[in-house]
């Protein structure tokens, strides 16, 4: 016993000794392309494979998995950063940490977020501390659009400052903007995202990093928080008065960032009217992810501070997110997981002030925000609207923030969906989602509510490929019968906000928008009026059912 304690100090003195070292500031760590190239150029794809293959080799820290394979073929990596880092999700059911996951370069042409990412994991992995890692567990896509990345030229958003050899473009190799397939699902990209980030890991919160076009003024990193009121309010009024202030005080003191909401001015000839964000349609992932019951984060960087400004705000940003999720990790999985059960309860037996919002209005938030712009001359154009040009005379707007939406129309709340329509997309987009999805097993005679269509429009252009539908009519109250084989979508279940937000006929982001039910809609031989194939039970029902599931 003796003489293995004399030989085991001396081992661990060595492996410590080692492990010191191999973690010491003075080893060399891995570096960017943004960080070696001084800030004139970002990573290509196998820049930013190769720098994770090296850190891999410097950290049991990281583990690798593949979102998807991108159109043109290219694997998308995600990052899993743990303490011990978890062979899958199923090894977080014995402990209680919180999964945070950090997505950039879905607009390939906005890439502060893709080189923020990287230097985020190199600097938490190899950290002589790792910080956050005893309570978080840290996904980060740093090149969530690997395709728009490799198109790579100083020619694209050539508004922008830097980097002067240039980045990559919106669109996926699909043609697809990535951030506006939420709900219709149709990029590998984003149904990777939603089964094998959202649903495999089920992170508590999803930031997606972007770069704005907009307008001008001196703070770097903007964010906002998901907006659609069709999520749960609780998850939205955390995230305007307690987590974002609570980020804010974070990188003002202790990264000497100053943030401000994502936004633009609504008339520039009057700045202080107000200032208001992107729209509040699931379509943008960060609005989709609340339908989810998540904490979502749109991050912009303004485009016109110079390329190393922005990673470094950008970054700053992102640690400061970190240092909350880290400081309040029991809050935020307490409030996501009431939100859950709320979600659930609700579905099991909705009552008259359970509602469906399909129209929205929307109101100032309670604080006012201030922003360090500048004095603005304004430049007609014969577009009908103006342009604003800075001057170099700093001023500091104070006004409302228009980011409560609110219903401005809505429908009451189901008990469950009855499908009727044989639209084998609709089944495996929900499945997609990860919805829960039975069928009737035997015949059902049922009384629901029946939408008539009483209104339809087509849009005059396309848009990401569709010419998007919208319908209007009104429920009525009918007996019918349901033959086996019927599809039943359930709401008593988490995802229950973004089954109705698919189903609902007026829904402004849902099937119909995006075409699936075109055919059922119009009027083909006879004038009679149509009724939506999708039907509403509004009482629970004990129904003979099974789960159906994807293959
Ligand atoms: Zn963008």
């Amino acid at each position: 016993m003796a003489k293995c304690n004399h030989l085991c100090i001396p081992m661990i003195f060595l492996f410590f000794s080692l492990s010191a070292f191999s973690f010491s500031h003075t080893e060399k760590k891995p570096l960017t392309v943004a960080e070696s190239s001084n800030f004139t150029a970002t990573s290509r794809y196998d820049d930013v494979i190769n720098f994770i293959r090296e850190l891999q080799q410097k950290s049991h820290l990281i583990r690798v998995e593949t979102i998807c394979v991108s159109p043109e073929g290219r694997e998308v990596p995600l990052l899993i950063i743990g303490d011990p880092v978890p062979s899958s999700p199923l090894d977080l059911n014995y402990d209680d940490r919180a999964v945070i996951y950090f997505q950039a370069n879905i607009h390939a042409g906005e890439v502060e977020g893709k080189e923020a990412a990287q230097m985020l994991a190199r600097d938490i992995i190899l950290s002589e501390h790792p910080p956050y890692l005893d309570k978080l567990v840290v996904l980060i896509a740093p090149l969530f659009n690997a395709d728009g990345n490799e198109k790579i030229s100083p020619n694209n958003r050539r508004n922008q400052v830097g980097p002067e050899n240039g980045v990559g473009i919106r669109y996926n190799g699909q043609n697809l903007d990535l951030n506006r397939d939420g709900m219709k699902l149709e990029s590998p990209e984003v149904q990777g995202l939603v089964q094998n980030v959202m649903t495999r890991w089920d992170p508590a919160l999803l930031l997606d990093s972007h770069t704005h076009n907009g307008s001008y003024h001196e703070e770097v990193a903007t964010y906002v928080w998901s907006l659609n009121p069709n999520g749960d309010s609780s998850l939205i009024s955390y995230m305007s008065d307690k987590f974002m202030p609570g980020v804010n005080k974070i990188a003002k003191e202790k990264y000497n960032t100053l943030l401000i909401p994502h936004g633009d001015f609504m008339d520039v000839r009057n700045p202080e009217k107000g200032w208001k964000p992107l729209g509040p349609q699931p379509r943008y992932i960060s609005n989709y992810i609340g339908l989810r019951n998540r904490l979502g984060i749109l991050n912009e960087n303004y485009p016109y501070a110079d390329f190393k400004t922005r990673v470094l705000k950008c970054y700053n940003l992102f640690s400061s997110i970190l240092d909350y999720c880290h400081a309040n990790k029991d809050e935020i999985l307490k409030l996501i997981s009431k939100a859950d059960r709320r979600t659930v309860q609700r579905g099991l037996n909705p009552s008259k002030d359970d509602i469906f919002a399909t129209e929205f209005d929307v109101r100032p938030i309670k604080q006012k925000i201030t922003i360090h712009g500048y004095e603005m001359e304004i430049i007609d154009t014969d577009r009908g609207w103006p342009r604003s040009k800075k001057t170099d005379r700093k001023k500091t707007y104070t006004m409302p923030f228009y980011s409560d939406y609110f219903p401005k129309k809505s429908v009451s709340f189901p008990y469950g969906y009855l499908i009727l329509a044989r639209v084998p997309k609709v089944k495996e987009k929900l499945l997609q989602h990860g919805i829960t999805v039975e069928k009737l097993v035997k015949p059902a005679k049922l009384t629901v509510e029946a939408f008539t269509v009483k209104e339809i429009k087509g849009s005059q252009r396309a848009y990401q490929g569709h010419y998007m539908s919208s319908i209007k009519g009104e429920y009525n109250v009918e007996e019918k019968e349901f033959p086996a084989g019927t599809l039943f979508v359930t709401t008593a279940q988490p995802l229950a906000n973004v089954a109705a937000y698919l189903l609902e006929p007026e829904s402004d982001d849902g099937f119909v928008v995006w075409n699936f039910f075109d055919r059922y809609l119009v009027p083909q031989w006879s004038r009679r009026p149509q009724i939506y194939p999708v039907y509403r039970l509004m009482k629970p029902s004990a129904l003979a059912k099974e789960t159906v599931r994807m293959y």
